[in-house]
């Protein structure tokens, strides 16, 4: 059985290696160049796209900005999963408000930006406190700017003036403060069936995530219940088949969506260890018709980053617990080069774990390591 995959990251590279005890042959477009690749050497293989289309059970994307002719023959195809108004929602931020209003689930405050003068009144509205996004191709805290207060208005609107706003809209939302950012990853099957991994705790530094602990602490039975009814309310909306990851913030006892992804995610690599079936074999599992796997937790576990650095001792393996995920990619600054899995059997021991992972890591690389450690080591009970 064989899935194409849209995008030949790393995302696919993990749905290839999730996919080969199952018997099921992973392959990748390469979106710029449209040859297929193996996702692992990256090599052309023998087969032109529309050859690949045919020969494939389904068709499936590790990231939402696929070009829009490329994203219209595979949903002609009729084998792609999740469907192409899901990715396109995943791919555009004003498409993705006007979703979460529809379906009446909280959210930042926002307005939609079509022509720069617009923000005089977007700031009489909801505030000068602000994040303005690019509503495409943005991704990692790329394409996002901020806006403290009215006195930086004159010289946010001279970045923002050679932007064609009419071509790709602004949305600016009000800064939220959140006690904590988390994420959900679920999966629903083409019955319409639905598994949840438990809620992840996910923090970032400049835009962009460093390190996820899952299941979250200090989750009550509410909490995980809301964020389940959230993905529940978008993914019968989309008729979505596959791995969904609904990103939140959490104030008080409440979450608001920030954004959604159509696809396998970051904040689910955890599951690789630290759960029955990861979110890589769950995604093959529900695109391909096949049941889906257990979601539960095997124990807390930490995903850590690897960014836009590729020396450190490799000798960090002899930590309990601990597993090393290498993307094999050549390094720029605030890349994702791999990530380090680490399971423990409670959040206390987990703690511990990222304290000793922290002698084998270049620090300035790790800025939110040393203080999660710290964190996870307080807790004495787990809840
Ligand atoms: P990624 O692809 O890594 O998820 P992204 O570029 O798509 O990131 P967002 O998820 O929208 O962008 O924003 C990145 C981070 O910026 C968020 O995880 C959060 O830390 C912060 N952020 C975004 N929007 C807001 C907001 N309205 N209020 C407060 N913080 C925000
Ligand atoms: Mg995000």
């Amino acid at each position: 059985m064989k899935v194409l995959v849209y995008g030949a990251g790393q995302l696919a590279r993990m749905m290839y290696l999730a996919g080969t005890p199952l018997g099921i042959d992973v392959q990748a477009v390469d979106v710029n160049s449209q040859a297929v690749v193996n996702p692992i050497s990256k090599e052309p293989l023998n087969t032109t796209l529309e050859q690949a289309i045919l020969a494939a059970e389904s068709l499936t994307a590790e990231f939402e900005h696929v070009p829009e002719a490329l994203l219209q023959q595979a949903h002609d195809s009729g084998k792609l999963r999740p469907g192409m108004q899901a990715i396109l929602t995943g791919a555009d931020r004003v498409r993705e408000k006007a979703l979460l209003e529809k379906l009446h689930i909280a959210n930042s405050a926002h307005r939609i930006v079509t022509d720069i003068q617009q923000l005089d009144d977007v700031l009489s509205a909801i505030g000068a406190d602000l994040i303005i996004k690019a509503s495409r191709d943005g991704y990692d805290g790329y394409g996002q700017w901020r806006l403290r207060s009215q006195d930086e208005l004159a010289e946010l609107k001279l970045q923002l003036a050679d932007l064609d706003l009419q071509a790709v809209p602004l949305v600016a939302e009000k800064r939220v403060e959140f006690e904590r950012e988390v994420s959900l990853i679920g999966v629903r099957d083409t019955s319409g069936n639905v598994k949840f991994y438990p809620l992840a705790e996910n923090l970032h530094h400049q835009g962009q995530l460093h390190v996820s602990v899952a299941p979250a602490t200090d989750v009550t039975e509410a909490l995980q219940r809301q964020a389940e009814d959230i993905f529940t309310s978008l993914a019968n909306e989309l008729d979505y088949v596959g791995v969904l990851a609904v990103e939140m913030f959490q104030v008080g006892s409440s979450l608001l969506v920030n954004e959604i992804a159509p696809r396998v995610h970051n904040s689910g690599h955890w599951t690789m260890q630290g759960s029955v079936t990861c979110q890589f074999e769950n995604h093959l599992r529900a695109v391909t018709g096949l049941p889906l796997g257990d979601t539960r937790a095997i124990g807390p576990s930490a995903m850590i980053n690897i960014i836009g650095c590729t020396s450190f001792s490799r000798q960090l393996l002899s930590i309990p617990g601990c597993h090393l995920h290498w993307y094999g990619k050549s390094v720029r600054k605030k890349r994702k080069m791999g990530h380090i899995n680490v399971v423990g059997q409670t959040h206390k021991e987990l703690g511990e774990a990222l304290q000793k992972l922290a002698e084998f890591l270049p620090l300035e690389h790790f800025p939110k390591l040393i203080s999660e450690a710290k964190r996870l080591q307080a807790i004495v009970l787990d809840n």
